[in-house]
Protein backbone atom coordinates (compact mmCIF):
# COMPACT_ATOMS: atom_id res chain seq x y z
CA UNK A 1 0.00 0.00 0.00
CA UNK A 2 1.15 3.51 -0.39
CA UNK A 3 -0.02 6.19 1.79
CA UNK A 4 -0.14 10.02 0.68
CA UNK A 5 -0.38 12.65 3.39
CA UNK A 6 -1.80 16.19 2.78
CA UNK A 7 -0.47 18.34 5.31
CA UNK A 8 -1.22 22.08 6.23
CA UNK A 9 0.56 24.18 8.84
CA UNK A 10 -2.03 25.63 11.24
CA UNK A 11 -2.27 29.30 11.72
CA UNK A 12 0.58 30.00 9.17
CA UNK A 13 -0.35 32.96 7.74
CA UNK A 14 -0.36 34.60 11.57
CA UNK A 15 3.63 33.96 11.81
CA UNK A 16 3.98 35.38 7.91
CA UNK A 17 1.63 38.45 8.76
CA UNK A 18 2.82 39.08 11.90
CA UNK A 19 6.60 38.35 11.77
CA UNK A 20 7.62 38.79 8.09
CA UNK A 21 8.08 36.61 5.10
CA UNK A 22 11.45 36.00 6.10
CA UNK A 23 10.34 34.81 9.22
CA UNK A 24 7.46 32.66 7.48
CA UNK A 25 10.58 30.91 4.52
CA UNK A 26 12.83 30.13 7.49
CA UNK A 27 10.02 28.09 9.31
CA UNK A 28 8.84 26.47 6.18
CA UNK A 29 12.41 25.49 5.88
CA UNK A 30 12.95 23.95 8.74
CA UNK A 31 8.98 21.98 8.52
CA UNK A 32 10.84 19.97 5.47
CA UNK A 33 13.78 19.18 7.36
CA UNK A 34 11.86 17.61 9.90
CA UNK A 35 9.52 15.93 8.11
CA UNK A 36 12.07 14.34 5.78
CA UNK A 37 14.01 13.00 8.85
CA UNK A 38 10.54 11.48 10.34
CA UNK A 39 10.45 9.41 7.15
CA UNK A 40 12.52 6.68 5.04
CA UNK A 41 14.58 6.83 2.61
CA UNK A 42 12.56 5.83 -0.10
CA UNK A 43 9.51 7.72 1.24
CA UNK A 44 8.94 11.10 -0.75
CA UNK A 45 8.52 14.92 0.99
CA UNK A 46 7.58 17.30 -1.15
CA UNK A 47 5.92 21.07 -0.63
CA UNK A 48 3.04 22.19 -3.17
CA UNK A 49 3.35 25.82 -2.41
CA UNK A 50 2.21 27.78 0.38
CA UNK A 51 2.29 25.90 3.85
CA UNK A 52 1.01 22.80 2.13
CA UNK A 53 3.22 19.51 2.21
CA UNK A 54 2.57 16.49 0.48
CA UNK A 55 4.24 13.15 1.80
CA UNK A 56 4.22 9.96 -0.23
CA UNK A 57 5.16 6.78 2.08
CA UNK A 58 5.83 3.38 0.21
CA UNK A 59 5.65 -0.21 1.56
CA UNK A 60 2.59 0.97 4.10
CA UNK A 61 1.94 -2.26 5.97
CA UNK A 62 -1.28 -1.22 7.12
CA UNK A 63 -3.12 1.68 8.91
CA UNK A 64 -2.40 0.94 12.76
CA UNK A 65 1.59 1.11 11.47
CA UNK A 66 0.70 4.64 10.03
CA UNK A 67 -0.92 6.07 12.63
CA UNK A 68 1.86 5.31 14.95
CA UNK A 69 4.00 7.19 12.37
CA UNK A 70 2.05 10.42 11.82
CA UNK A 71 0.29 10.73 15.74
CA UNK A 72 4.04 9.51 17.44
CA UNK A 73 6.39 10.98 15.40
CA UNK A 74 5.29 13.09 12.27
CA UNK A 75 2.91 15.51 13.91
CA UNK A 76 5.01 15.78 17.23
CA UNK A 77 8.54 16.67 15.33
CA UNK A 78 6.62 19.51 14.07
CA UNK A 79 5.04 20.66 17.38
CA UNK A 80 8.71 21.47 18.52
CA UNK A 81 9.80 24.82 18.25
CA UNK A 82 11.89 26.26 16.03
CA UNK A 83 14.30 29.17 16.51
CA UNK A 84 14.24 31.57 13.42
CA UNK A 85 16.27 34.80 13.93
CA UNK A 86 15.90 34.53 17.17
CA UNK A 87 12.41 34.38 17.54
CA UNK A 88 10.82 31.00 19.37
CA UNK A 89 8.38 29.71 17.16
CA UNK A 90 5.42 26.77 17.30
CA UNK A 91 3.49 25.86 14.62
CA UNK A 92 1.33 22.50 14.63
CA UNK A 93 -0.33 21.04 11.74
CA UNK A 94 -3.04 18.58 10.47
CA UNK A 95 -3.04 15.89 8.19
CA UNK A 96 -5.25 13.71 5.75
CA UNK A 97 -4.28 10.74 4.66
CA UNK A 98 -5.33 8.61 1.38
CA UNK A 99 -4.17 5.51 0.74
CA UNK A 100 -3.24 3.90 -2.53
CA UNK A 101 -5.27 1.04 -3.96
CA UNK A 102 -7.73 0.88 -0.98
CA UNK A 103 -9.24 4.72 -1.13
CA UNK A 104 -8.54 5.26 -5.15
CA UNK A 105 -5.65 4.53 -7.74
CA UNK A 106 -5.52 7.66 -9.39
CA UNK A 107 -3.09 9.91 -8.79
CA UNK A 108 -5.09 12.78 -8.99
CA UNK A 109 -7.84 11.55 -6.79
CA UNK A 110 -5.62 10.38 -3.80
CA UNK A 111 -4.43 13.84 -3.74
CA UNK A 112 -7.68 14.94 -3.38
CA UNK A 113 -9.13 12.67 -0.81
CA UNK A 114 -5.90 13.39 1.23
CA UNK A 115 -6.71 17.10 0.92
CA UNK A 116 -10.63 16.79 1.99
CA UNK A 117 -9.38 14.40 4.92
CA UNK A 118 -6.97 17.26 6.07
CA UNK A 119 -9.97 19.82 5.79
CA UNK A 120 -11.53 17.28 8.62
CA UNK A 121 -8.61 17.28 10.16
CA UNK A 122 -8.52 21.14 10.58
CA UNK A 123 -12.47 21.18 11.28
CA UNK A 124 -11.85 18.64 14.45
CA UNK A 125 -9.90 21.64 15.51
CA UNK A 126 -5.99 20.95 14.01
CA UNK A 127 -3.04 19.85 15.48
CA UNK A 128 -4.62 15.93 14.59
CA UNK A 129 -5.36 13.86 11.46
CA UNK A 130 -7.94 11.94 9.54
CA UNK A 131 -7.73 9.22 7.35
CA UNK A 132 -10.18 9.30 4.63
CA UNK A 133 -13.67 7.55 5.02
CA UNK A 134 -17.11 7.03 3.32
CA UNK A 135 -18.25 9.54 5.60
CA UNK A 136 -15.42 12.10 4.43
CA UNK A 137 -16.62 11.53 0.95
CA UNK A 138 -20.40 11.87 1.82
CA UNK A 139 -19.51 15.28 3.62
CA UNK A 140 -17.12 16.50 0.82
CA UNK A 141 -20.37 15.97 -1.62
CA UNK A 142 -22.62 17.68 0.55
CA UNK A 143 -20.28 20.45 0.49
CA UNK A 144 -20.18 20.27 -3.16
CA UNK A 145 -23.77 20.16 -3.49
CA UNK A 146 -24.42 23.04 -1.49
CA UNK A 147 -21.82 25.24 -3.01
CA UNK A 148 -23.32 24.50 -6.60
CA UNK A 149 -26.89 25.66 -5.03
CA UNK A 150 -25.21 28.69 -3.12
CA UNK A 151 -24.04 30.29 -6.26
CA UNK A 152 -27.51 30.03 -8.19
CA UNK A 153 -29.27 31.24 -4.99
CA UNK A 154 -28.86 35.00 -5.44
CA UNK A 155 -29.73 34.75 -8.86
CA UNK A 156 -32.98 32.51 -8.14
CA UNK A 157 -34.34 34.55 -5.52
CA UNK A 158 -34.25 32.15 -3.14
CA UNK A 159 -32.74 33.72 -0.46
CA UNK A 160 -35.42 36.19 2.42
CA UNK A 161 -34.83 37.88 5.33
CA UNK A 162 -36.59 37.54 8.67
CA UNK A 163 -36.66 40.25 11.90
CA UNK A 164 -36.20 39.58 15.47
CA UNK A 165 -37.06 42.46 17.75
CA UNK A 166 -34.56 44.08 20.14
CA UNK A 167 -36.33 45.01 23.46
CA UNK A 168 -35.56 48.43 25.35
CA UNK A 169 -34.47 46.84 28.67
CA UNK A 170 -36.46 49.34 31.15
CA UNK A 171 -39.47 50.58 28.70
CA UNK A 172 -39.67 47.09 27.30
CA UNK A 173 -40.56 48.83 23.96
CA UNK A 174 -39.34 47.39 21.17
CA UNK A 175 -36.16 49.32 20.31
CA UNK A 176 -34.93 48.00 17.05
CA UNK A 177 -34.79 44.81 15.00
CA UNK A 178 -32.17 42.36 13.64
CA UNK A 179 -32.49 41.22 9.82
CA UNK A 180 -31.41 37.41 9.65
CA UNK A 181 -30.87 35.52 6.37
CA UNK A 182 -33.12 33.04 5.62
CA UNK A 183 -32.45 30.68 2.60
CA UNK A 184 -35.03 28.58 0.87
CA UNK A 185 -33.54 26.17 -1.83
CA UNK A 186 -35.95 23.80 -3.64
CA UNK A 187 -33.09 20.78 -3.85
CA UNK A 188 -31.60 21.18 -0.15
CA UNK A 189 -35.36 22.75 1.74
CA UNK A 190 -34.93 25.29 4.03
CA UNK A 191 -30.82 26.08 4.88
CA UNK A 192 -30.02 27.59 8.74
CA UNK A 193 -28.06 30.12 8.14
CA UNK A 194 -25.10 28.20 10.63
CA UNK A 195 -24.61 26.10 7.80
CA UNK A 196 -24.21 27.93 4.79
CA UNK A 197 -22.26 31.42 5.67
CA UNK A 198 -19.26 29.94 6.84
CA UNK A 199 -19.47 28.01 3.33
CA UNK A 200 -20.59 31.72 1.52
CA UNK A 201 -17.05 33.00 3.41
CA UNK A 202 -14.64 30.30 2.29
CA UNK A 203 -16.09 30.71 -1.43
CA UNK A 204 -16.11 34.64 -1.44
CA UNK A 205 -19.91 34.37 -2.62
CA UNK A 206 -20.39 36.10 0.73
CA UNK A 207 -19.96 39.55 -0.43
CA UNK A 208 -22.79 39.45 -3.11
CA UNK A 209 -24.96 38.13 -0.73
CA UNK A 210 -23.64 40.78 2.13
CA UNK A 211 -24.74 43.16 -0.24
CA UNK A 212 -28.33 41.81 -1.00
CA UNK A 213 -28.81 41.55 2.58
CA UNK A 214 -27.63 44.80 3.30
CA UNK A 215 -30.10 46.28 0.70
CA UNK A 216 -32.75 44.48 0.94
CA UNK A 217 -33.14 45.33 4.93
CA UNK A 218 -32.54 49.01 4.30
CA UNK A 219 -35.18 48.50 1.48
CA UNK A 220 -37.73 46.82 3.69
CA UNK A 221 -37.48 48.72 6.54
CA UNK A 222 -37.77 52.04 4.53
CA UNK A 223 -40.91 50.65 3.37
CA UNK A 224 -42.10 50.26 6.75
CA UNK A 225 -41.07 53.56 8.10
CA UNK A 226 -43.85 54.41 4.33
CA UNK A 227 -46.03 52.86 5.96
CA UNK A 228 -45.73 54.69 8.73
CA UNK A 229 -43.96 51.57 11.10
CA UNK A 230 -41.33 51.52 13.10
CA UNK A 231 -40.78 55.21 13.11
CA UNK A 232 -37.01 55.68 14.40
CA UNK A 233 -36.58 52.35 15.35
CA UNK A 234 -32.77 50.91 14.71
CA UNK A 235 -31.92 48.19 12.16
CA UNK A 236 -29.02 45.74 12.68
CA UNK A 237 -27.45 44.13 9.96
CA UNK A 238 -24.95 41.37 10.32
CA UNK A 239 -21.13 41.80 8.39
CA UNK A 240 -19.22 39.15 7.97
CA UNK A 241 -15.36 38.92 7.79
CA UNK A 242 -14.89 39.05 4.37
CA UNK A 243 -17.34 41.98 3.57
CA UNK A 244 -15.06 43.63 6.59
CA UNK A 245 -12.06 43.70 4.41
CA UNK A 246 -13.88 44.19 1.13
CA UNK A 247 -12.32 47.67 0.16
CA UNK A 248 -15.44 47.88 -1.87
CA UNK A 249 -17.48 47.97 1.47
CA UNK A 250 -17.48 51.66 2.81
CA UNK A 251 -18.51 52.50 -0.77
CA UNK A 252 -21.37 49.76 -1.12
CA UNK A 253 -22.64 51.30 2.01
CA UNK A 254 -22.70 54.72 1.31
CA UNK A 255 -24.50 53.62 -1.85
CA UNK A 256 -27.00 51.47 -0.41
CA UNK A 257 -27.54 54.63 2.53
CA UNK A 258 -28.50 57.21 -0.86
CA UNK A 259 -30.63 54.33 -2.69
CA UNK A 260 -33.11 53.51 -0.15
CA UNK A 261 -32.96 56.95 1.81
CA UNK A 262 -32.30 54.93 5.03
CA UNK A 263 -30.46 57.54 7.79
CA UNK A 264 -27.33 56.10 8.63
CA UNK A 265 -27.95 56.75 12.52
CA UNK A 266 -31.05 54.03 12.70
CA UNK A 267 -28.55 51.25 10.82
CA UNK A 268 -26.18 49.15 13.05
CA UNK A 269 -23.60 46.97 11.45
CA UNK A 270 -22.91 43.80 13.47
CA UNK A 271 -19.64 41.97 13.21
CA UNK A 272 -18.52 39.33 15.21
CA UNK A 273 -15.58 39.82 17.76
CA UNK A 274 -13.04 37.12 16.38
CA UNK A 275 -13.61 38.79 12.70
CA UNK A 276 -12.35 42.30 14.48
CA UNK A 277 -9.68 40.57 16.26
CA UNK A 278 -8.37 38.20 12.97
CA UNK A 279 -6.59 41.71 11.86
CA UNK A 280 -6.86 44.29 14.50
CA UNK A 281 -5.31 46.88 13.31
CA UNK A 282 -6.64 46.99 9.92
CA UNK A 283 -10.43 46.55 11.89
CA UNK A 284 -9.66 49.27 13.43
CA UNK A 285 -9.28 51.62 10.49
CA UNK A 286 -12.21 50.72 8.85
CA UNK A 287 -14.54 50.55 12.11
CA UNK A 288 -13.59 54.47 12.36
CA UNK A 289 -14.63 54.64 8.28
CA UNK A 290 -17.60 53.21 9.21
CA UNK A 291 -18.44 55.45 12.11
CA UNK A 292 -17.65 58.55 9.62
CA UNK A 293 -20.66 56.98 7.36
CA UNK A 294 -23.23 57.68 10.76
CA UNK A 295 -23.84 53.97 11.05
CA UNK A 296 -23.65 52.06 14.67
CA UNK A 297 -21.62 49.37 15.25
CA UNK A 298 -22.52 46.39 17.48
CA UNK A 299 -19.29 43.58 18.46
CA UNK A 300 -21.71 40.56 18.05
CA UNK A 301 -21.25 37.08 19.86
CA UNK A 302 -19.11 39.15 22.69
CA UNK A 303 -17.37 36.52 25.28
CA UNK A 304 -16.22 33.75 22.57
CA UNK A 305 -13.37 35.65 20.81
CA UNK A 306 -10.21 36.39 23.01
CA UNK A 307 -10.81 40.10 22.46
CA UNK A 308 -8.18 42.60 23.65
CA UNK A 309 -9.01 44.74 25.96
CA UNK A 310 -6.82 46.99 24.97
CA UNK A 311 -8.20 47.32 21.20
CA UNK A 312 -11.78 47.37 22.46
CA UNK A 313 -10.86 50.62 24.08
CA UNK A 314 -9.71 51.40 20.44
CA UNK A 315 -12.27 50.40 18.42
CA UNK A 316 -14.69 53.03 17.57
CA UNK A 317 -17.84 50.93 18.79
CA UNK A 318 -21.28 51.52 20.60
CA UNK A 319 -22.69 48.32 21.59
CA UNK A 320 -21.50 44.83 22.80
CA UNK A 321 -23.81 41.61 22.25
CA UNK A 322 -23.17 39.08 25.46
CA UNK A 323 -23.42 36.06 23.42
CA UNK A 324 -25.90 33.79 23.87
CA UNK A 325 -24.26 30.76 25.37
CA UNK A 326 -23.57 32.86 28.59
CA UNK A 327 -27.11 34.08 28.37
CA UNK A 328 -28.71 30.93 28.12
CA UNK A 329 -26.36 29.34 30.83
CA UNK A 330 -26.98 32.14 33.37
CA UNK A 331 -29.13 30.88 34.96
CA UNK A 332 -27.81 27.36 35.90
CA UNK A 333 -24.05 27.94 35.47
CA UNK A 334 -22.17 30.44 38.01
CA UNK A 335 -19.96 31.22 35.84
CA UNK A 336 -21.56 31.87 32.79
CA UNK A 337 -24.13 34.57 35.07
CA UNK A 338 -20.64 35.77 36.16
CA UNK A 339 -19.44 36.52 32.43
CA UNK A 340 -22.49 38.04 31.90
CA UNK A 341 -22.03 40.29 34.88
CA UNK A 342 -18.66 41.07 34.02
CA UNK A 343 -19.58 42.10 30.15
CA UNK A 344 -22.17 44.57 31.38
CA UNK A 345 -20.13 46.06 33.79
CA UNK A 346 -17.04 46.07 31.09
CA UNK A 347 -19.42 47.59 28.65
CA UNK A 348 -20.77 50.31 30.52
CA UNK A 349 -17.30 51.11 31.79
CA UNK A 350 -16.34 52.14 28.21
CA UNK A 351 -19.67 53.76 27.58
CA UNK A 352 -21.30 50.98 25.41
CA UNK A 353 -24.57 49.79 25.59
CA UNK A 354 -24.92 46.13 25.94
CA UNK A 355 -27.22 44.18 24.61
CA UNK A 356 -28.09 40.02 25.83
CA UNK A 357 -29.42 37.72 23.02
CA UNK A 358 -30.30 34.50 23.28
CA UNK A 359 -33.29 35.68 26.18
CA UNK A 360 -35.79 32.28 26.30
CA UNK A 361 -37.61 33.18 29.94
CA UNK A 362 -38.99 35.21 31.94
CA UNK A 363 -36.76 34.49 34.51
CA UNK A 364 -34.01 35.12 32.43
CA UNK A 365 -35.06 38.35 30.99
CA UNK A 366 -35.77 39.58 35.03
CA UNK A 367 -31.92 38.32 35.88
CA UNK A 368 -30.49 40.14 33.30
CA UNK A 369 -32.30 43.66 33.87
CA UNK A 370 -31.54 43.46 37.42
CA UNK A 371 -27.94 43.11 36.04
CA UNK A 372 -28.62 46.46 33.95
CA UNK A 373 -28.41 45.07 30.50
CA UNK A 374 -29.84 47.64 28.09
CA UNK A 375 -31.52 45.20 25.55
CA UNK A 376 -32.81 42.07 25.66
CA UNK A 377 -33.40 39.98 22.54
CA UNK A 378 -34.30 36.10 21.89
CA UNK A 379 -37.09 33.79 21.92
CA UNK A 380 -39.03 34.57 25.27
CA UNK A 381 -40.19 38.02 22.99
CA UNK A 382 -39.75 36.69 19.34
CA UNK A 383 -38.64 34.32 17.25
CA UNK A 384 -37.18 35.92 14.15
CA UNK A 385 -40.20 36.41 12.30
CA UNK A 386 -40.75 36.74 8.29
CA UNK A 387 -41.88 40.44 7.22
CA UNK A 388 -45.95 40.08 7.71
CA UNK A 389 -45.63 38.26 11.13
CA UNK A 390 -43.34 40.70 12.34
CA UNK A 391 -45.83 43.17 11.44
CA UNK A 392 -48.50 41.66 12.84
CA UNK A 393 -46.15 41.38 15.98
CA UNK A 394 -45.44 45.02 16.17
CA UNK A 395 -48.92 45.61 16.22
CA UNK A 396 -49.97 43.61 18.92
CA UNK A 397 -47.59 45.20 21.50
CA UNK A 398 -48.96 46.72 24.02
CA UNK A 399 -49.51 50.73 23.62
CA UNK A 400 -46.30 51.55 24.12
CA UNK A 401 -45.05 50.60 21.37
CA UNK A 402 -48.17 51.53 19.41
CA UNK A 403 -47.33 55.33 20.56
CA UNK A 404 -43.91 54.90 18.96
CA UNK A 405 -45.82 53.63 15.69
CA UNK A 406 -48.57 56.66 15.49
CA UNK A 407 -45.91 59.00 16.26
P1 LIG B 1 -26.29 35.89 15.31
O1 LIG B 1 -25.99 37.14 14.55
O2 LIG B 1 -25.69 35.75 16.66
O3 LIG B 1 -27.88 35.81 15.37
C1 LIG B 1 -28.60 35.34 16.46
C2 LIG B 1 -29.04 33.92 16.25
O4 LIG B 1 -29.62 33.44 17.45
C3 LIG B 1 -30.09 33.75 15.16
O5 LIG B 1 -29.87 32.49 14.55
C4 LIG B 1 -31.39 33.72 15.99
O6 LIG B 1 -32.43 33.07 15.34
C5 LIG B 1 -30.94 32.97 17.21
N1 LIG B 1 -31.73 33.30 18.38
C6 LIG B 1 -32.40 34.43 18.65
N2 LIG B 1 -33.00 34.38 19.85
C7 LIG B 1 -32.71 33.17 20.38
C8 LIG B 1 -33.05 32.49 21.59
O7 LIG B 1 -33.75 33.01 22.47
N3 LIG B 1 -32.55 31.25 21.79
C9 LIG B 1 -31.75 30.64 20.86
N4 LIG B 1 -31.33 29.42 21.12
N5 LIG B 1 -31.43 31.23 19.69
C10 LIG B 1 -31.89 32.47 19.46
P2 LIG B 1 -29.88 32.33 12.98
O8 LIG B 1 -30.91 33.20 12.37
O9 LIG B 1 -29.93 30.86 12.73
O10 LIG B 1 -28.48 32.89 12.56
C11 LIG B 1 -27.28 32.25 12.94
C12 LIG B 1 -26.09 33.09 12.61
O11 LIG B 1 -25.90 33.22 11.20
C13 LIG B 1 -26.18 34.54 13.10
O12 LIG B 1 -25.85 34.59 14.47
C14 LIG B 1 -25.17 35.22 12.22
O13 LIG B 1 -23.87 35.02 12.71
C15 LIG B 1 -25.32 34.46 10.93
N6 LIG B 1 -26.18 35.27 10.03
C16 LIG B 1 -27.52 35.32 9.94
N7 LIG B 1 -27.90 36.21 8.99
C17 LIG B 1 -26.75 36.75 8.48
C18 LIG B 1 -26.47 37.72 7.48
O14 LIG B 1 -27.35 38.34 6.86
N8 LIG B 1 -25.16 37.99 7.24
C19 LIG B 1 -24.15 37.37 7.92
N9 LIG B 1 -22.87 37.68 7.61
N10 LIG B 1 -24.39 36.46 8.87
C20 LIG B 1 -25.67 36.15 9.15
CA1 LIG C 1 -26.03 39.17 14.99
CA1 LIG D 1 -24.80 36.78 18.26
Amino acid sequence: QVAVLFIDLDRFKLINDTLGHHIGDGLLRSVARRLSQTVRTDDTVCRLGGDEFVVIMRHVAGREELDITINQRLIPALRQTTVVEGNSLNVSCSVGVALFPMDATEQSELMRLADAAMYEAKSAGRDTSRFFSLETNNRVMARQLMETQLRQALENQEFSLHYQPRIHAKTRQMQGAEALLRWHNPVLGQVPPGQFIQLAEETGLIKGIGLWVLREACRQWMAFQQQGLFQGLELSVNLSGAQLADVDLLDQIRQVLIETQMPAKHLELELTESHLMDNPTAAQEKLSALKRLGVNIAIDDFGTGYSSLAYLKRFEIDKLKVDQSFVLGMLEDSADAAIVHAVIALGHTLGLSVVAEGVESWPMAQALIALGVDELQGYWFSRPLAVPDFVQWVKGQPEGTERRRAR
